[in-house]
């Protein structure tokens, strides 16, 4: 007989919410859930590190907000600049139709402006 124990990720898609994003002119987030979980036998036995981060939903770009606000967060569905710790990923965005691009890329995919 032999154990089965390990770490994971477990993300949760939360709820919508709006944001003004600081990369584009989208305004619709995705508020998630992310938490390490210690599992034994494949069943999540406790939770540590829980963080809640918002993601916009056209450039992508994730932002972790304040434990502290998440409740509010979650009756008000708005997220505002104070409620956001940190900036985890900024994503490049076409300046002019707010695609987002690849930093690589020379025109946007999407309208076709030099970038
Ligand atoms: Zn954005
Ligand atoms: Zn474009």
């Amino acid at each position: 007989m032999f154990f089965v124990m390990g770490f994971g990720n477990k993300d949760e898609l939360l709820k919508e919410v709006s944001f003004r994003c600081t990369n584009c002119i989208n305004e619709k987030f995705e508020l998630y859930q992310m938490s390490n979980v210690f599992s034994f036998f494949f069943i999540p036995i406790f939770r540590f590190n829980k963080k809640f981060l918002i993601v916009c939903k056209n450039c992508k770009s994730i932002y972790r907000l304040k434990n502290e606000s998440l409740e509010k967060v979650l009756e008000t569905s708005n997220v505002t600049y104070d409620d956001v710790e940190e900036i985890i990923r900024n994503n490049n965005v076409c300046k002019n139709c707010g695609h987002r691009v690849d930093e690589t890329d020379k025109f946007c995919p999407n309208c076709g402006n030099k970038l």
